[in-house]
């Protein structure tokens, strides 16, 4: 790995990277998750490279799920046993899932690779090499363990492909994905979107579990209940929208009197303008927010 210095401001990204490529070296990760890897740092980026308040709950929610579910499964890509294997073996010890490796560009080679790196990590058992053609997908995506993700009720896919999150979706299982992109088919299709990173969520949710754990399946079944993906998927592109905003404003030098210790307002009636427009913005969102949460 290139040593990154520790001060860099761009620290945790720069690690991150060098961990994708660490698994490409080391044949877990496949080259595509190179660009992978990349769509979701420029989420992240979007995001403002934290855990948002709505990512925290569906977080929770995944948690409730995982502990109400009779058969939970863990899908392991190559990205997600680059980034965080030893979490996952946790998550999965601490809610009796089981974990499967799942592959996209799928290669007995880079299963049997990622099945070791989850053991070395302290996993005992762990399905993906006697997967079967069963999901209705054409060719190796298709392939799935049978008592693994196709007898799961609840299934957890940490960087999912679209089309198999649709697939397991209509499946009658209920889907827990990660995902920094809430546009992608993979977040609109998911029962819980976690828009957020799976290093930061991850060790979030492991956190969650003792409390969870002590709480009654009645309880649980209510929390889930209550919870709309919608919302949460809202959320995370208003996010988005407000920091872009937030940025623009920054680059026009409107909002800044806080900051930095009072900038006069100012007369340029373009800036206005565009303030003006920002408040639209905001209603409008506002009444689609109303709109969805009527739902
Ligand atoms: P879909 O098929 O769902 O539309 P996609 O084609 O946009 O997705 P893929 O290339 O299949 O995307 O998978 C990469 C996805 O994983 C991207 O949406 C990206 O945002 C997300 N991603 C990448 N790295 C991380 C990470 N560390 N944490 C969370 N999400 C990530």
């Amino acid at each position: 790995m290139t040593e990154i210095p520790k001060n860099h401001p761009r620290y945790e990204s720069l690690m991150t990277r060098e961990q994708i490529a660490a698994g490409v070296d080391k044949g877990m990760t496949s080259r595509q998750g190179l660009i992978a890897q990349g769509r979701g740092e420029a989420f992240d980026y979007l995001i403002g490279e934290k855990t948002t308040e709505s990512a925290d709950y569906a977080e929770a929610v995944a948690v409730c799920l995982l502990l109400l579910a009779e058969n939970p499964v863990i899908s392991v890509n190559g990205n997600a046993a680059a980034l965080a294997p030893a979490g996952l073996v946790t998550l999965a010890r601490l809610t009796d899932a089981k974990l499967e490796v799942n592959l996209f560009h799928r290669t007995e080679e880079r299963i049997r690779k990622i099945i070791d790196e989850l053991k070395e990590n302290g996993a005992d058992v762990v399905l993906g090499e006697n997967a079967e053609p069963l999901l209705p997908l054409e060719h190796e995506r298709a392939k799935v363990e049978r008592t693994g993700i196709y007898d799961a009720d609840v299934i957890f896919v940490p960087l999912e492909d679209g089309d198999r999150c649709k697939v397991l979706s209509e499946m009658k299982k209920l889907v827990i994905a990660i995902d920094l992109n809430p546009l992608s088919r993979t977040a609109q299709t998911a029962h819980v979107s976690v828009i957020d990173n799976l290093k930061r969520a991850l060790p979030n949710m492991i956190r969650m579990v003792p409390e969870f754990k002590s709480m009654n399946k009645e309880d649980l079944w209510e929390i889930v209940q209550a919870y709309d993906n919608n919302i949460v998927l809202m959320d995370a592109i208003e996010t988005i929208k407000e920091n872009l905003t937030a940025r623009q404003n920054e680059i026009l030098g409107i909002g800044r009197n806080e900051k930095d210790g009072g900038r006069k307002k100012t007369n340029d009636p373009r800036q206005k303008e565009r303030m003006k427009r920002n408040e639209e913005t905001a209603r409008k969102v506002m009444m689609r927010g109303g709109d969805l949460m009527m739902e």
